[in-house]
C-alpha cells in the first residue's frame, strides 16, 4: 500500500541532526516520501489528517541505519569459512564458492541479505564488489521490489592476484578490465537513479593486486566523468602495505592518491593499516573509510584506529562486511562491537561513545554514500528513511538514555518498523514486499547446491 502521509507520534525521536536533538514524546510527519515536520508531539500538526498514524509510545525513532560496506552475495555463504586464516578463507572457501555462483544464487543471496538488513534497521547500504556472474540486473530488480536504498558497485579488475600473491584467484572470479569498465557504464545507464532514485551504480575497484595502476586511473576517470563513486578494500591487511611499498615505493593511500582514487566520492573499506600521514591525505581530499570491526576481529586483520582517523578529519562510517567475515548484517550489533573494541584498544572508556558510533552508523555513513543531504538524520526536507525500535523488552528496561540503550543493549530484532522513502517496508516485524519464508528456503537450498558444485565441504 502506498501512503502519501504518515505521522509517527509519541516516541523518543533521536534526530542525529546538526545539534543532535533527542526529543521526548516526539513526532515526525512524513509526506510524499519526505520528512516535513519534526518536533514534540504537541507541536507537530499535519495540515490535513495523516493517512496513517504510528503510535511510537515506548519506542525510539531513529534515522535508518546506513551500512557503508556490505557484500550482498556473501549472505548465501554465511558461516562457510569460520575459524580460518585469511588466505585459506579466500582460497579454499570464499572464492571457490563465489566463483561458482550463478545469477539466481546472486539474487537469492541479495534478497536474504536485504531481508536481514531491513529486519535489523538498515535502510541504505553500499555493496562493494559485484562480480558479473552474480547478475547485477537481478539484484537491482530485488532492490526495486523490496524498497531498500542501495549503492551497487560493479567489480572492476584485470589481474587474478591479491597483494603480492599473483594468480591466486578462483578462475570463476576473474574478469577482464575493459569488459568491467564497459559493464559499469552499461549498468550505470540502466540503473543509476532508478527506483525513485533509490539505486545508484558505482565502481567497485578490486583490492591491491587485482588491478594495474592504469586500470585504477581509468576507474578514477570513469567515476569523474559519470559523476559517481568508487569503493575499494584498502589496507585491510598488512600485506597491502608491503605490496605498495615493494611495487610502487609508496604507502597504500599514497599510491591510491597517485592514481587519482582519493576523493569525496571514494569509500575505502577497512583502513586497518593506514598511517597518520595517510589519514592526512584522506582528510585533505575528503575521502571516506568504512570501519568493519567484527570482520577485522574475526579475521584477525588488526584494529583500525577509527577514533584517531576521525580526529584527523576523515569521515568514518560503519560496515558489517559479509556473511563469512561477520556472519550477520546487523548494524545495531556492529555499533556495540565498534564501541567496545576501541575502548579496549585505547584503554579509555570515554572513546567511541554510544552517540559517536550512532553517528557513524547514520549521518557519517550517509556522507560516505554521497547522500548526506538526503538521508542519515531526521530533519525536515530529508528523505523519509527511519526506523522505530521497541523498548518494551526486558533487556531494554529501564532506559534512561535511549542512545545508550540502542547501542549497548539492543539488537537488530528489536526494530519494529522500517520506513524507507516514506513507505512502510516493515511493520510489526513483517516485511511487506518480501516473502520471508520463501527467501529463507530458497537461500538454504541454493547454498547447499552451491557447496556441492564448488566441491567445498564445511567441517
Ligand atoms: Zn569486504
Amino acid at each position: 500500500m502506498i501512503l502519501t502521509s504518515i505521522l509517527v507520534r509519541g516516541g523518543t525521536v533521536v534526530t542525529v541532526d546538526h545539534i543532535r536533538r533527542v526529543i521526548e514524546d516526539g513526532a515526525v510527519l512524513l509526506e510524499d516520501g519526505l520528512i516535513t515536520q519534526v518536533g514534540r508531539s504537541t507541536d507537530v500538526k499535519p495540515q490535513k489528517r495523516a493517512e496513517f498514524e504510528i503510535d511510537a509510545k515506548d519506542m525510539v525513532v531513529l534515522p535508518g541505519l546506513v551500512d557503508a560496506h556490505v557484500h550482498l552475495a556473501q549472505a548465501l555463504i554465511r558461516g562457510c569459512a569460520d575459524d580460518t586464516s585469511l588466505i585459506d578463507w579466500l582460497q579454499k572457501f570464499v572464492w571457490p564458492l563465489q566463483g561458482n555462483f550463478d545469477s539466481q544464487d546472486g539474487k537469492a543471496s541479495a534478497e536474504l541479505c536485504m531481508l536481514e538488513m531491513i529486519k535489523s534497521g538498515t535502510t541504505a547500504f553500499l555493496e562493494s564488489l559485484l562480480h558479473s556472474r552474480y547478475g547485477l540486473d537481478g539484484i537491482a530488480e530485488s532492490i526495486e521490489t523490496c524498497g531498500m536504498r542501495g549503492v551497487l558497485s560493479k567489480t572492476v579488475m584485470s589481474l587474478p592476484g591479491y597483494g603480492s600473491e599473483k594468480s591466486i584467484m578462483h578462475p570463476g572470479m576473474v574478469e577482464d578490465g575493459e569488459t568491467c569498465l564497459r559493464e559499469v557504464e552499461t549498468h550505470f545507464g540502466r540503473w543509476n537513479g532508478k527506483a525513485d532514485g533509490r539505486i545508484r551504480i558505482w565502481y567497485g575497484a578490486r583490492s591491491l593486486g587485482g588491478c594495474t595502476p592504469q586500470l585504477y586511473e581509468q576507474i578514477a576517470e570513469g567515476a569523474n566523468r559519470l559523476g559517481t563513486g568508487v569503493t575499494m578494500h584498502l589496507s585491510e591487511v598488512e600485506e597491502d602495505v608491503r605490496y605498495t611499498k615493494k611495487e610502487f615505493g609508496k604507502l597504500p593511500a599514497e599510491f591510491m592518491d597517485q592514481v587519482g582514487l582519493v576523493g569525496p566520492n571514494v569509500v575505502f573499506a577497512h583502513g586497518v593499516w593506514l598511517t597518520e600521514s595517510e589519514w592526512a591525505i584522506l582528510a585533505r581530499k575528503h575521502a571516506n573509510v568504512a570501519h568493519c570491526p567484527s570482520s577485522n576481529m574475526k579475521l584477525s586483520s588488526g584494529i583500525a584506529m577509527a577514533p584517531e582517523m576521525t580526529k584527523a578529519g576523515v569521515n568514518v562510517g560503519l560496515g558489517c562486511d559479509g556473511g563469512p567475515s561477520n556472519n550477520c548484517y546487523d548494524m545495531i550489533r556492529e555499533m556495540k562491537t565498534a564501541s567496545l573494541l576501541q575502548k579496549e584498544r585505547t584503554m579509555d572508556p570515554l572513546t567511541m561513545s554510544a552517540a559517536t558510533v550512532l553517528e557513524m552508523a547514520t549521518i557519517k555513513g550517509a556522507r560516505a554514500l554521497g547522500l548526506e543531504n538526503q538521508i542519515g538524520s531526521i530533519e525536515v526536507g530529508k528523505k523519509a528513511d527511519l526506523i522505530i525500535v521497541n523498548l518494551k523488552k526486558p533487556h531494554l528496561t529501564p532506559t534512561f538514555n535511549p542512545v545508550s540503550s540502542i547501542v549497548y543493549a539492543a539488537e537488530g530484532s528489536d526494530v519494529d518498523t522500517t520506513i524507507i522513502d516514506g513507505k512502510i517496508i516493515m511493520e510489526n516485524r513483517t516485511v511487506k514486499a518480501m516473502d520471508e519464508e520463501r527467501i529463507v528456503r530458497v537461500a538454504s537450498e541454493r547454498a547447499t547446491r552451491l557447496l556441492e558444485r564448488a566441491g567445498v565441504s564445511i567441517a
